[in-house]
């Protein structure tokens, strides 16, 4: 009997830690990589890798997924690339949680924000949930061709807390940040592997109207931070701006 499922012999392995590639085999036992090296046992599938790259994949941590990934299995052109992971939801821009009458408004921030047409997300997006914890649930109806890991989008959580005043960049009231501060914890307490917020004065709707996260004021962004800490998981990423507009107001 074999002592390894699968065997990679003699291919030129990157693994990702820094070191020099080297040519190496690569064994595979109940889905683990075991033995790295000269390998001298056998396995029930062999695949000789002589003159090819192996490597353990790639993550892609900047990508707008959000929408296909909950009508497409195969997340192209990602995986035409050999990226194994990607991560969605950044910039701060994504389609949950919401509530049915700001559906449109998120497609049309996305379509100007990552010019993803916003043709192709009302056809696709099934609008299934509501809140992220849903909206998760929803992406794990269907297997995938890559993992993927989402954060939680400040201007989904904005809106879907201050409706329109998230749009015209009122600040929050302290009960309004209290909120997105829970929702934001229950998404990453769901899985959400962390949160984007955008302040980045590129980031438009198609109709030319600046991110509902673009003036959020310190006291927002702290109490959000605050609850995602108090999870002892996740993280929080930023789109910055190095220009300051006129209109910003002052943040409290
Ligand atoms: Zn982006």
């Amino acid at each position: 009997m074999s002592e390894f499922d699968l065997i990679v012999r003699g291919g030129t392995v990157v693994d990702g830690t820094g070191e020099p590639r080297r040519t190496a085999d690569v064994a595979v036992r109940d889905g683990t990589v075991v033995e790295v090296g000269k390998v001298s046992g056998t396995a029930t599938q062999e695949i000789d890798a002589d003159g090819a790259i192996v490597a353990p994949g790639f993550v892609d941590v900047h990508t707008h997924y959000d929408g296909q990934a909950t009508w497409d299995n195969y997340l192209q052109p990602s995986s035409w690339h050999g990226i194994t992971t990607v991560v969605m939801g950044n910039c701060g821009v994504g389609f949950a949680p919401v509530v049915p009458e700001d559906r449109s408004r998120l497609v049309e921030l996305m379509e100007g924000v990552e010019d993803i047409p916003g043709v192709a997300l009302t056809e696709g997006l099934p609008w299934t949930w509501q809140s992220f914890p849903e909206y998760l649930d929803a992406l794990e109806t269907s297997a995938h061709d890559l993992d993927f890991a989402a954060q939680v989008p400040h201007a989904a959580l904005r809106v879907r807390v201050m409706g329109e005043r998230a749009a015209a960049h009122t600040l929050a009231t302290e009960e309004e940040s209290q909120l997105m501060a829970k929702l934001a914890a229950e998404a990453i307490e769901a899985g959400a592997v962390g949160f984007s917020t955008s302040r980045t004065l590129n980031h438009k709707s198609i109709s030319g109207e600046l991110t509902p996260s673009y003036a959020a004021g310190r006291d927002e962004l702290v109490t959000i931070s605050r609850a995602i800490g108090a999870t002892g998981k996740g993280c929080c990423s930023w789109s910055p701006t190095g220009t300051t507009s006129p209109s910003r107001p002052t943040s409290t």
